[in-house]
């Protein structure tokens, strides 16, 4: 094995040491070591393995798990191009094409000098200011021909991201309505004093009486998740904020933390007061690492002012701080316990429940895996009390929701609601018209057609995790369900056979149609899929990943059907033309050697 050249083993070993040798840290050594080169050559990985004292293999299972780490050379400027199908319906296959085009290199491969690589990556959060891609972890939104031009130009001429447009790298926060929470204009620490002034039942008290639900999708009582960590035996307990925002179309994280990361970090701090935790985690996912300044700076900040730390706001015993973890590219991670298998330096492949995260979570500690949403919204029941905040909203959703609206709108971007808003309320706040459907709950979720419209977004009706995608009536929804159907097809993590293996039939029977070669018989297959990904899928994304086509199958069956071909069966590639070579081959071109038509079949 080639040993390291020694100044990157220099700055290894630097990376080590500051990790302090923990095996525990392995995604985040990587994701440092990465950055040393752009990629984990094969010495730096058997280094790694000997340093802290792994198999080589588990180093290079994590390794080749995440889809940000890379076990082979890739370009310097690494170009990534958001791929959800709200990019795509603006033309970002277009965009990379002309972007490949100008700089000599193929889609998914290294230009030959080795200064760029092109791809695709799922949803990066931009949903609101796309076309998106991120270039060496950086975002740019708003792509058209012109900046793909600048870009191309930026990169040929190797300028340092440093020295690119700052425009460029400007993302919005695109705030289109405001209600309870993004109107809150808190001091850092008031929310906190509160508490402190309630004391831990008292405040208890307050969160059960706000009736919150977990604002990540899965709706479970916040209150009830925290007692239970809080009554868990063990006395290091942990807080961890899942700010994993990976489902496609949704965004309302990435403005939480880039607005408003004072609120979330004090509902961490909240939530460790409840239970008695010490230690807080925030993973970050990878595709928001060009956030990580600013939330340090947030962080460094709110130590100096004694809101982390020993004894914050001066109360013995209570010292709790938080720590930022890069997740690197690993949609399955957003499942809570896969989140904490990544933080303990695993592949993210989720656990097997019960035992559940509350008891024994993030290294065997009781653990609360939150919502960044959901940690922001408790500021406001600590600073108006809980019978306030579940006064708006519906009887079994408490409180507002923020909405990441994109696609076919006129004013893309975030919107809070009290529970309850109809999804014809949204559409009209938003410009949208002559609307087809609407995906909510991302890739998911729900796709509701037009005279669904009247039903609510809660718990007890539409739930989502904030992602609120429009297509109008010129948009092909097979071709939508196709996106997220090759989206789950990559993203699963292959632990399960249902799910590894289902997906990619799935992806196939879809594929089969797009390509003509679909029938009556595939329908039922998918149908049959659905049930099996359902039954015997190991965590929720296998058990959804047949929702959008399932949905739009029941919705907008002529989308499919003006596909199919009239047979019960038909093969997924052409026969005839399979037979080509042998014909020529045989010097045979007479209608005998060819195979019947379906038409001159039937008659
Ligand atoms: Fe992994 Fe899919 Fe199984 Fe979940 S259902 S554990 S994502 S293979």
């Amino acid at each position: 094995m080639t040993p390291l050249p020694s100044a990157p083993a220099d700055a290894l070993d630097g990376i080590l040491q500051r990790h302090r040798h923990d095996a525990t840290r392995l995604l985040q050594i990587l994701i440092d070591a990465q950055d040393l080169d752009g990629w984990l050559p094969p010495p730096m990985l058997t280094r790694i393995a000997a340093a802290l004292d792994l198999p080589r293999a588990r180093v290079e299972g994590v390794a080749g798990f995440y889809s940000f780490l890379h076990t082979a050379s890739v370009g310097r400027y690494r170009v990534l191009f958001s791929d959800n199908i709200t990019d795509r319906m603006l033309g970002n296959a277009g965009l990379m094409d002309a972007l490949c085009a100008k700089l000599w290199v193929e889609p998914g491969k290294r230009s030959e000098d080795g200064l760029v690589s092109i791809a695709t990556t799922s949803c990066t959060g931009l949903c609101d200011q796309g076309p998106a891609l991120l270039v060496n972890g950086r975002a740019i939104g708003q792509l058209d021909h012109r900046r793909i031009n600048a870009i191309a130009e930026l990169i040929r001429q190797q300028t340092p991201l440093e020295r690119w447009p700052a425009e460029f790298f400007r993302v919005t926060h695109n705030i289109r309505r405001r209600d309870a929470l993004l109107n809150l204009d808190m001091a850092p620490g008031a929310a906190l004093s509160a508490v402190l002034a309630l004391g831990r039942e008292g405040w208890l008290t307050e969160m059960e009486a706000s009736r919150l639900r977990g604002r990540g999708g899965a709706g479970f009582t916040t209150s009830v998740k925290w007692l239970s960590a809080r009554n868990a035996p063990g006395a290091e307990k942990v807080i961890v904020c899942n700010a994993d925002e990976g489902e496609p179309g949704t965004f309302k994280d990435r403005v939480l933390l880039a607005g408003f990361a004072d609120l979330v970090f004090e509902g961490m701090t909240l939530a460790a007061w409840a239970v008695g935790a010490r230690q807080g985690l925030l993973y970050l996912r990878g595709e928001y690492r060009w956030l990580r300044p600013h939330l340090d700076a947030v962080l460094a900040r709110r130590r100096s002012a004694g809101l982390l730390g020993p004894a914050i706001l001066g109360e013995r015993g209570f010292d709790f701080d938080i720590d930022i973890h890069l997740g690197a590219g690993a949609y399955v991670c957003g499942e809570e316990t896969a989140l904490i298998e990544s933080l303990e330096g695993k592949r993210g492949t989720p656990r097997i429940r019960p035992p559940f995260p509350v008891t024994h979570g993030y290294l065997g500690r009781p653990t609360v895996v939150n919502n960044v949403e959901t940690l922001a919204k408790t500021c406001l029941i600590a600073l108006q009390g809980g019978a306030a905040f579940a006064a708006t909203g519906t009887a079994q959703s408490a409180g507002t929701k923020l909405l990441s609206v994109s696609g076919d709108c006129a004013a893309p971007g975030i919107y809070e609601y009290p529970f309850g808003v109809t999804l014809a309320r949204v559409l009209e706040d938003c410009g949208a018209s002559d609307t087809q459907a609407v995906q909510v709950g991302g890739a998911a979720g729900l796709c509701l057609a037009g005279y669904e419209f009247q039903r609510r977004i809660a718990y007890e009706d539409v739930p989502t995790a904030g992602a609120f995608m429009v297509f109008d009536a010129t948009r092909d929804l097979f071709e939508v369900a196709r996106a997220f159907v090759h989206f789950f097809a990559h993203e699963s993590c292959g632990f399960c056979t249902p799910c590894r293996v289902g997906t990619a039939l799935l992806k196939g029977f879809m594929d089969k149609l797009a390509d003509g070669h679909g029938a009556q018989a595939d329908l039922a297959d998918i149908e049959w899929l659905d049930r099996l990904l359902k039954n015997a899928s190991h965590c929720g994304l296998g058990s959804a990943a047949p929702n959008p086509v399932i949905d739009t199958l029941q919705k907008f069956r002529p989308a499919y059907e003006r596909r199919l071909l009239s047979l019960d069966f038909e093969p997924a590639f052409d026969l005839d033309g399979a037979l080509a070579e042998a014909r020529r081959l045989t010097a045979r071109n007479d209608p005998g050697a060819h195979l019947a038509t379906h038409e001159e079949t039937r008659e």
